[in-house]
């Protein structure tokens, strides 16, 4: 049996630094380094529904999010690129596992007790709350045994593995996989420009695809505190951007030489660190603009991905409702 991996990212506007270190690289990385493997990266548009609810936007994310999986590398002919509102079958599976999920249960994810931490519990939608749940059918559908996620989505892998075993003992089968996460220690959280977790709520952001002025603006706006010779919300940020093109001990090098060659010149730094930003930035935004101006490309890779996952879905809850006793 092929080995199965599997992601997908919500389209909620433009992707930056911390989902890409943090997981989208991780996709290129296994689609070229799995060669054998089965690999599904897909638009989680019903995900992204609980915050986008704007037609318009909907469609102009989800063809973004398109060009932005190509733009860093992921190929239609190694990898399955898929939307998820275009398989049925994620939201029906989603309905089954409703019905064994207890409400505490779900109450124990972080991100609903994060929103209610924000907010409120009655300014939750039921979307929200059951995220997981179509998290574990997205997921379990396809008998995934790698899930590329950043550590903010670990739990709700365990949450998936978790489904997956209750459903196995209450309908007395080995319908699904327990899937694992894959998650890169180095990246799991990748810090914003303020050191928190880079994160747009926290409008603390690099774009993946930000232009030159935008790049200048933003690292000329990182917050530094004014002692200390290293400012680490800098320094973090260059130390994942050298991560992309080279291999750890040379990026400590580089990254000890530039500090202290610039101990305490903070603008220096900032600067320094621009620089990289741009260069690592600049060719991915050239591939994607050149990608932009196929009209037709994303519908065609959609099409494709469609025709591809669709049949593993459809087999696959053939199974699930025999277990359940439906067929
Ligand atoms: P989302 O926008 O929630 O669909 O996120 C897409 C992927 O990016 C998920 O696997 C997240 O775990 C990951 N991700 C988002 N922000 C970060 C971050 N600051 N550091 C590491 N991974 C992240």
């Amino acid at each position: 049996m092929s080995k199965i991996i599997l992601s997908g990212v919500k389209p909620t506007g433009r992707p930056h630094i911390g989902n890409y270190f943090g997981a989208m690289k991780q996709f290129v990385d296994l689609q070229n380094s799995e060669p054998e493997a089965i690999k599904y990266f897909f638009v989680a548009d019903y995900h992204a529904l609980n915050l986008i609810q704007n037609a318009e936007e909907m469609r102009q994310h989800s063809r973004d999010i398109v060009l932005d999986f190509l733009a860093i590398g992921l190929d239609p002919n190694k990898s399955i690129i898929f939307k998820q509102s275009d398989i049925l079958e994620h939201t029906e599976l989603c309905w089954i596992f409703d019905a064994i999920t207890t409400v505490p249960y779900l109450k124990r994810a972080h991100a609903y007790k994060d929103a209610v931490a924000k907010g409120g519990e009655e300014i939750i939608n039921v979307g929200t709350f059951n995220y997981p749940m179509l998290m574990a059918a997205d997921i379990l559908l396809y008998d995934t045994d790698l899930v590329p996620v950043g550590k903010d989505q670990k739990q709700h892998v365990e949450f998936a593995r978790d489904t997956a075993e209750k459903f196995n003992r209450v309908f007395d089968s080995e319908t699904f996989k327990l899937p694992e996460p894959y998650i890169l220690p180095n990246v799991e959280i990748v810090p914003g420009t303020d050191g928190q977790k880079m994160s747009k709520s926290y409008k603390n952001t690099i774009p993946l695809f930000a232009d030159d002025e935008e790049i200048e603006k933003i690292v000329m706006g990182i917050v530094t505190d004014s002692t200390g010779e290293k400012p680490q919300n800098v320094y973090n940020i260059h130390k994942i951007i050298l991560s992309a093109n080279n291999a750890s001990d040379v990026v400590q090098d580089k990254l000890q030489k530039i500090y202290e060659e610039n101990k305490g010149k903070y603008k220096n730094l900032k600067e320094i660190l621009i620089e990289d930003l741009k260069n690592f930035i600049r060719p991915l935004r050239e591939k994607r603009a050149e990608l932009a101006k196929d009209e037709e490309l994303v519908n065609n890779i959609l099409k494709v991905g469609r025709e591809k996952a669709g049949p593993v879905a459809t087999e696959k809850m053939k199974q699930i409702k025999k277990a359940i006793g439906v067929i």
